[in-house]
C-alpha cells in the first residue's frame, strides 16, 4: 500500500527537494488551508434564537406574558427563570456537542505525503500548498489538484469528479484532481491548486453540507411529538377540571402550561446529541475514532464482526522461515526485520552450490518489492528494525540480505525498474521488469501459489508444477503464508506489463510466518460473550486460514458447517447455500466480502467489517460499521469507514461496542427516568383533587421539580459507566423500539410508585395538619432522586461523580426552595419542620427500591442474536 515509500522513487524526482519548510508556511498563510468547506461557526445569537423558537418555550414565553397580565408576579419570575436556565443549558450542550464532533473530525482528517526539504513527510492534507511535491500511491486520496511529473502504472478512480466509474490510466504530464482515488500504481506530482480553488472544492461549493439527524434522534423526535400531544391533552383536561372545581382561570392556565412543559422531556434531543458526542470522545480515548455520529448508536447493536487476517488476527510482522527450490530447501534463522540470520540446510549452514538457487530466488523477491527496511538506529523504532510498506515484502528483503543477495540493499539502483504490474487482491500476483545490464529485461514474478503455478504462466513441466503445488499445500497447512516465485528474461518491455507473465521459469516457494496475536483468541471469545459472531474473511490460502482460525479458536466451535473453510471460488460458484453458516472464508476477493456482508444483513444482522485495501471501500461502506485500520490501512479505507482504529487492534472494536451499548443504555435510562417523572407529575395533578388536594402543586413548584430532575440529574445520567454485564449479553435487536425491551413497563411502574408515594406523603401531611403542599412538593422530588440513584447500573461506582454531585445539588436546591425567603415566596412554599421533612424524605427510599426492583423485573428481551427484522435506516 505504501508503494511510494521514501527512497523508492527513481532518479529525476529524487533530485527535487520540494518546498522548504519556511516557503510552505508562507504559502499556507497566503492561500489558506487546503480544505474544501470550512464549516462556518454558528453564531451565538442564532443558537439562542433556535432555542427560544422551540414550540414549548414559546408556550412558556406566552405564559410569562399571561402571568404578568394577571399580576401573578411570582409565577412570572419562576417561568422566566426556567426559560433562562433552559436556554442556557440547551445552548451550552449544543456547543459542547459541536466541539466534540469537530475535534473528532480533525482526528480523522485525511493525510498526504509530500516532499519538503528533500525528505518525505506525512502531514494533514489541510497543510498542503500549491507547489508542493505530492507523492501518491495505491489507496491514497489525492489531496489537491496537481500535475503529474512521474507516473508508474498509475490508475485513478475519478468517479467523484466525473461520475465516470471506469478508472483511468494516468501518465506523466496529465492532471490529477483533488479527491480522486489511486486504485494502483504510484506517482509524483506538483500541486497546482488547493482548497476551494481545487476541482473538488468547486464541486463541494455546489453542495450544501448539512448534518443529518441520526436514526435514533429521528425516532426520538417522533416519540417526542406523540408525548407532547398526549401531555397537552392531559393538561387541557386538568385545566378544565380545575375550572369545574371553581379555581381561578389564570391560575389554572399557568398551572396547565407549566405542567406541559415539565412533563415533556424537551431536553431529549440535546441529551441524545451530547450522549453520542461524549460517547464518541470516550471511544477516541480507547483508540476508536468515529467518523459518523450515528455509528455510536449502531455500534451497540453489532451482531457480526467480519475480520481480515493479516495484521488483525496475526501480528502482520512477518519472517521468512523456509525457502523451497526444486534443488534444495533451507530454513532461515533470525527474528524480526533485522537482516541477521543464517541460511541452514538440514540444520547446517548452506554450502556455496546450495546457496546459489536460494539467492537467485530471494534476489527476485527483493526486486519484485516495494518495501524498505529501516535500520534499528532510527529514533522511532525502539531498537528494532522496522518495515516501511508491506510487511511481507519487507520480510523478503530481510531474507535476501541474510542470504547475502547483492541486490537486497539498493535493488532500484543496481537493476533499475522498467515496468511493473502491481499486486492486487484479484490477480494475487505481482510482476516487475528490470534492466539486466546486458540489454535484456529481467521479469520478476511473485504471488499466491495458485496464481503462479499455472501452465499459462510457467514453462515448467507438469510434474514440477504438481511437486511445487504439493509443497505449497504442505507449508500452508502448517499456517505459513506461501508465495511462489518465478522469473525469466525477455528483450522488450511489453505493454501492458501483464503480458510478461508467461513463459517464465519457477524458482521456488517462500514460506513466511505471521504469528497470531497473543490476544486474538481472547478478543474473539469476548465477542462471542457479547453475542457477536466473529467471521474471518481472508485473501490467503484456505490451509493458512484454517491454521490461524483454529489457533484463535474460530473453527470447530459448534454446528456442522462451522468446521468448514469456504473459498471465494465456492461462493462465486454458488456452492454455499447459506453464507451465514460459514465462519472462515479464504481466497476471497472484495466482491465476495460484499456477498458475505449482504447475506448477514439480509438475515437482519448488524455487521461490522474490517478492511484496509483500496478494494475494500465498497464492503466498508455496505457494512453497518466499516472498520479501517488507522496505521496499516489506506486512506481510501479510512475515509470509507465509520470507525478508524488508531492502534489497529481488533479488541478496540469490542471496546467501541462496549461504549456504544453504554451510550444507548444511558439514553434509555434517561428516557425511563424523565418520562416516569413527567408522568408522575401529571398523575399527581390529575388524581390529587380526587383525593381532596385541590391544587396539588403550583406552577412554579412544578417547574422547579422539572429543573432539578430533567435538567440536573437527568443530564448527569448521560455519563454513567457501562453496566457490568453489558458485554455479556446479546446485542439489542436492531429494530427494537427505544422504549422496547422492558423500558415501557419500567417507566409506568416507576411513575405509579412515585405518584403513590408523594400523594401518600401529601395526604398524611394534611391529616397531621402540616403544610401539605410543600410536603408533596418535596416528596415528589425526593422520590425522583431516589429513582435516579436506584437506576444506576453500579450503585456505588465512582466513575461518574456528576451523578451523586447532581443529586446533592438538587437536594440543596430543594432545601433552598423551602428555606430561602425569596425563593419560598416566589414558589409559594412554606418551611417544613421535622415531621414534614420526614414524611417527604421517606419517599426517596420508595423511589430507590422501586427502581432496583424494575431493573431486575423487566430485563431487556433475551434471545437477540441475528434474527428478527431489521429496521432500514
Ligand atoms: P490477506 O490480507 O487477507 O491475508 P491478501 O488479499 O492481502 O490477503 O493476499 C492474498 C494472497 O496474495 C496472499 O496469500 C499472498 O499469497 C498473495 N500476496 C499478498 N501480497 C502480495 C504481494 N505484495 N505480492 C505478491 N503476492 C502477494
Ligand atoms: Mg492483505
Amino acid at each position: 500500500m505504501t508503494a511510494s515509500a521514501p527512497g523508492r522513487a527513481s532518479a529525476p524526482v529524487r533530485e527535487t527537494r520540494g518546498l522548504t519548510r519556511d516557503e510552505a508556511a508562507r504559502r499556507l498563510a497566503d492561500t489558506g488551508p487546503n480544505e474544501v468547506t470550512a464549516r462556518r461557526p454558528v453564531r451565538l445569537h442564532t443558537r439562542v434564537l433556535a432555542q427560544l423558537t422551540d414550540p414549548l418555550i414559546m408556550v412558556l414565553l406566552g405564559a410569562v406574558v399571561l402571568t404578568l397580565a394577571i399580576g401573578d408576579h411570582p409565577d412570572a419570575i419562576v417561568i422566566g427563570l426556567v426559560v433562562l436556565v433552559n436556554t442556557t443549558v440547551g445552548v451550552a450542550q449544543e456547543i459542547r456537542a459541536d466541539n466534540a464532533v469537530a475535534a473528532l473530525s480533525a482526528l480523522t482528517a485525511p493525510h498526504a505525503r509530500v516532499r519538503r526539504d528533500g525528505a518525505v513527510r506525512e502531514l494533514p492534507a489541510a497543510e498542503v500548498v500549491p507547489g508542493d511535491v505530492l507523492l501518491v500511491g495505491e489507496g491514497d486520496i489525492v489531496a489537491a489538484d496537481a500535475e503529474l511529473a512521474e507516473a508508474s502504472a498509475l490508475l485513478l478512480d475519478e468517479s467523484m469528479l466525473t461520475g465516470e466509474s471506469v478508472p483511468v490510466d494516468k501518465d506523466a504530464g496529465t492532471a490529477l484532481g483533488a479527491g480522486t482515488v489511486v486504485v494502483r500504481g504510484r506517482g509524483v506530482a506538483t500541486v497546482t491548486a488547493t482548497g476551494a480553488a481545487s476541482a473538488l472544492g468547486r464541486i463541494a461549493a455546489l453542495l450544501d453540507e448539512r448534518r443529518e439527524p441520526t436514526p435514533l434522534q429521528r425516532r426520538l423526535a417522533a416519540l417526542g411529538r406523540v408525548l407532547a400531544a398526549l401531555t397537552l391533552a392531559l393538561c387541557v383536561l386538568i385545566f378544565v377540571l380545575g375550572l369545574v372545581r371553581g379555581l381561578p382561570l389564570g391560575t389554572m392556565a399557568v398551572t396547565a402550561i407549566s405542567l406541559a412543559v415539565a412533563a415533556v422531556p424537551e431536553s431529549l434531543p440535546a441529551v441524545v446529541t451530547l450522549a453520542l458526542a461524549l460517547g464518541a470522545r470516550r471511544m477516541a480515548a480507547r483508540h476508536a475514532l468515529v467518523r459518523r455520529l450515528p455509528a455510536v448508536e449502531t455500534l451497540g447493536s453489532v451482531s457480526v464482526l467480519a475480520t481480515d487476517k493479516t495484521g488483525t488476527l496475526t501480528e502482520g510482522r512477518m519472517v521468512v522461515q523456509h525457502v523451497w527450490t526444486p534443488q534444495v530447501s533451507a530454513d532461515l534463522s533470525g527474528v524480526g526485520y533485522e537482516p541477521v540470520g543464517e541460511v541452514l540446510v538440514d540444520g547446517r549452514p548452506a554450502e556455496a552450490d546450495e546457496l546459489e538457487p536460494l539467492t537467485e530466488l530471494l534476489t527476485v523477491t527483493a526486486l519484485c518489492n516495494d518495501a524498505t527496511l529501516r535500520p534499528a538506529d532510527d529514533k522511532a523504532s525502539d531498537g528494532r528494525w522496522t518495515a516501511l510498506g508491506d510487511p511481507m515484502e519487507a520480510a523478503l528483503l530481510t531474507a535476501a540480505a541474510k542470504a547475502g543477495c547483492p541486490d537486497s540493499a539498493e535493488p532500484a539502483t543496481t537493476r533499475p525498474r522498467l515496468g511493473e504490474a502491481p499486486f492486487d487482491s484479484l490477480r494475487r500476483r505481482m510482476t516487475t521488469l528490470h534492466a539486466t545490464g546486458e540489454g535484456g529485461v529481467l521479469v520478476c514474478l511473485k504471488g499466491a501459489p495458485e496464481a503462479v503455478l499455472d501452465p499459462a504462466v510457467l514453462l515448467d513441466p507438469p510434474e514440477a508444477l504438481s511437486a511445487a503445488h504439493q509443497e505449497a499445500a504442505r507449508l500452508a497447512a502448517q499456517g505459513y503464508r506461501v508465495l511462489a516465485v518465478a522469473s525469466g528474461v525477455r528483450n522488450d518491455v511489453p505493454s501492458p506489463v501483464t503480458e510478461a507473465e508467461s513463459g517464465l521459469a519457477l524458482l521456488g516457494l517462500v514460506a513466511l510466518d505471521d504469528p497470531p496475536k497473543p490476544h486474538a483468541a481472547a478478543t474473539l471469545a469476548s465477542c462471542r460473550a457479547a453475542g457477536i459472531t466473529p467471521v474471518l474473511i481472508t485473501g490467503d490460502h484456505p490451509a493458512t486460514a484454517r491454521a490461524v482460525a483454529s489457533h484463535v479458536a474460530l473453527l470447530g466451535a459448534g454446528g456442522e458447517t462451522e468446521g468448514h473453510v469456504v473459498t471465494g471460488a465456492d461462493v462465486a460458484a454458488g456452492r454455499v447455500a447459506d453464507l451465514t453458516s460459514v465462519r472462515v472464508f479464504a481466497r476471497t476477493d472484495p466482491q465476495q466480502k460484499l456477498d458475505v456482508v449482504e447475506a448477514w444483513r439480509a438475515k437482519g444482522a448488524v455487521t461490522a467489517m474490517t478492511g484496509d485495501g483500496v478494494n475494500d471501500g465498497p464492503a466498508l461502506h455496505r457494512a453497518d460499521i466499516g472498520v479501517a485500520m488507522g496505521a496499516r490501512g489506506t486512506e481510501v479505507a479510512r475515509q470509507a469507514a465509520d470507525l478508524v482504529l488508531t492502534d489497529d487492534e481488533l479488541s478496540t472494536v469490542v471496546a467501541a461496542v462496549d461504549e456504544g451499548r453504554r451510550v444507548y443504555d444511558n439514553i434509555r435510562r434517561f428516557l425511563v427516568y424523565g418520562m416516569a417523572g413527567g408522568a408522575a407529575e401529571i398523575l399527581v395533578m390529575l388524581t390529587g383533587p380526587l383525593l381532596g388536594l385541590p391544587l396539588p402543586l403550583r406552577a412554579g413548584q412544578i417547574l422547579w421539580i422539572n429543573l432539578l430532575t430533567h435538567g440536573l440529574t437527568g443530564v448527569a445520567m448521560g455519563a454513567e459507566p457501562a453496566s457490568p454485564g453489558a458485554m455479556r449479553r446479546p446485542p439489542r435487536p436492531p429494530g427494537q423500539h427505544i422504549l422496547g425491551g422492558g423500558a415501557w413497563q419500567r417507566l409506568l411502574v416507576l411513575a405509579a410508585v412515585v405518584t403513590a408515594a408523594s400523594l401518600g406523603a401529601g395526604l398524611a401531611a394534611r391529616t397531621l395538619d402540616l403544610a401539605w403542599q410543600s410536603v408533596l412538593f418535596l416528596a415528589l422530588l425526593a422520590a425522583q432522586l431516589g429513582v435516579v440513584l436506584g437506576l444506576r447500573a453500579r450503585l456505588l461506582t465512582t466513575k461518574n461523580p456528576f451523578l451523586p454531585l447532581s443529586v446533592l445539588a438538587s437536594t440543596l436546591l430543594a432545601a433552598a426552595a423551602l428555606y430561602v425567603p425569596f425563593l419560598s415566596s416566589v414558589l409559594e412554599t412554606e418551611p417544613l419542620g421535622g415531621a414534614g421533612i420526614g414524611l417527604a424524605v421517606a419517599c426517596a427510599p420508595a423511589g430507590f427500591l422501586a427502581a432496583r426492583l424494575v431493573r431486575t423485573a423487566f430485563r431487556g428481551t433475551r434471545p437477540a442474536g441475528a434474527s428478527g427484522t431489521r429496521e432500514l435506516p
